[in-house]
């Protein structure tokens, strides 16, 4: 079972190469155009979770979680993950790409062997912590054992929880470094491992993480199924995966459904970066909002802004990468409870974070790159609930609006003087 997986020894080679082009530009279209490949006509959607061929404690647990219906990726791309077969699955953030691999690697866990059997990849400890909770939800009525290797917890219970006699997780559920450190000094046991699911996978295959994911894929064992799951995907992307992929089944989502579709998406023209503090506050003492998250392009911003808006008695907290481990947690945990109103973020926080509650995303800066609007903006509307965009422009920003309004094929309109009707 453990034999290293040969089609890595190219991998190294080709990191370089890789890594230099620009993966984050530039997103496909004809992949994004494509029909769901032939490949997935072998899997007949499904209309119901109880059509599932799944331990009926996993349908449980997805009814007390409180779904009835599955979204259009978990129709489609629940069966492929279970069957075994590697997959590529791409679709709109906020559409249930979470609970769609949960319930794939779920199904394919056997509770009986003391193994860990499952490895789950994303790219932020907050993202990682949000997985593990979905799971263990998820997977509330089942025996499963899960471990989280991230940043925060300390390395020596990081090891003892891996390592745990009679009975080793049978899911880890980790980012990148912590995970590798933890295969590094043989904590974590990567012969049983037989699949390995990442989000965020376009990220995740960035200059940033790529060379931690190859050297993960190096250790674990060549039949070891991988499923890569991301909203946004790359052209490079997917000559990378064939590198590490044996015969994907690609599920994408035509470009028609990536769309910034039920998200209303304005612009405010500020003129001057210096005059988006006061409009800031005029818009907010116009809207009552229930959550909202405001999106700087930098960390300094984001200090400035926290700064301001708590001198001006707003409600705000605020993460970035300069902040502790403990920190983002207690930060997360204050806005997802309510106690803080406002969540001030750089891009950092623009993936995958899934927050009910917030209906405002406010782009203070416009973000430089199309996809991070799309990243952002879906902070809002999730699982089809009614979402606002608003961005803040000066006269710098008005190209990088025109780009994205004709990337996505969408219109951003002028925010209407009668601003209390955009919430309606
Ligand atoms: P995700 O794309 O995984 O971040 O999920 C976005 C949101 O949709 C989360 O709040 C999920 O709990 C919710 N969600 C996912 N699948 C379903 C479903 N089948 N029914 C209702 N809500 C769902």
């Amino acid at each position: 079972m453990s034999s290293k997986n040969p089609i890595n020894k190219d991998i190294n080679k080709d990191i370089n190469k890789d890594i230099n082009k620009d993966i984050n530009k530039d997103i496909n279209k004809e992949h994004m155009e494509s029909k769901d490949s032939e490949d997935n006509e072998e899997f007949d959607e499904i209309e119901t979770f109880e059509e599932l061929d799944v331990d009926k404690n996993i349908i449980r647990g997805v009814f007390s979680y409180g779904f009835e219906k599955p979204s259009p990726i978990q129709k489609k791309a629940i069966r492929p993950v279970l069957s075994g077969r590697d997959v590529i699955a791409q679709a709109q953030s906020g559409t249930g790409k979470t609970a769609t691999f949960t319930l794939g690697v779920l199904g394919r866990i056997n509770v009986a062997e003391n193994k860990t059997q499952a490895l789950i990849l994303a790219h932020t400890r907050e993202l990682a912590l949000q997985i593990h909770n979905v799971f263990s939800q998820i997977g509330n009525y089942m025996d499963i054992i899960y471990n989280l290797s991230i940043k925060g917890i300390s390395t020596s219970e990081n090891i003892n929880a891996l390592c745990k006699k009679p009975r080793r997780p049978h899911i880890v559920i980790g980012t990148p470094g912590r995970v590798l450190d933890m295969i590094n000094k043989k904590a974590l046991q990567v012969e049983t491992i037989k699949m390995i699911v990442i989000d965020e996978a376009d990220e995740m295959l960035s200059e940033g993480f790529v060379d931690q994911i190859y050297n993960i894929l190096r250790t674990t064992p060549s039949d070891s199924q991988i499923c890569l799951f991301s909203a946004t995907m790359p052209s490079s992307f997917f000559d990378m995966s064939t590198k590490f992929m044996r015969d994907p089944i690609k599920i994408l989502v035509k470009s028609d459904q990536l769309t910034l579709e039920g998200i209303k998406q304005y612009y405010i023209d500020v003129q001057k970066h210096s005059y988006k503090f006061d409009t800031l506050c005029d818009l907010y003492s116009l809207l009552t909002i229930n959550q909202s998250m405001i999106y700087c392009n930098s960390k300094k911003t984001v200090d400035d802004l926290t700064y301001k808006m708590k001198e001006a008695n707003f409600s705000v907290s605020y993460i970035h990468g300069a902040i502790t481990p403990q920190e983002r947690e207690d930060t997360m945990a204050a806005f997802r409870s309510g106690a803080t109103r406002v969540l001030i973020s750089t891009d950092l926080l623009a993936r995958g974070i899934d927050v009910q509650q917030v209906s405002i995303v406010i782009n203070y800066d416009v973000p430089s790159n199309v996809e991070s609007y799309l990243h952002r903006i879906g902070r809002s509307g999730r699982f089809g609930r009614k979402g606002v965009g608003i961005n803040f422009i000066t006269n710098y920003d008005i190209e990088k609006i025109k780009n994205i309004e004709q990337f996505y094929e969408t219109t951003i309109e002028e925010m209407p003087a009668d601003i209390s009707s955009i919430l309606q």
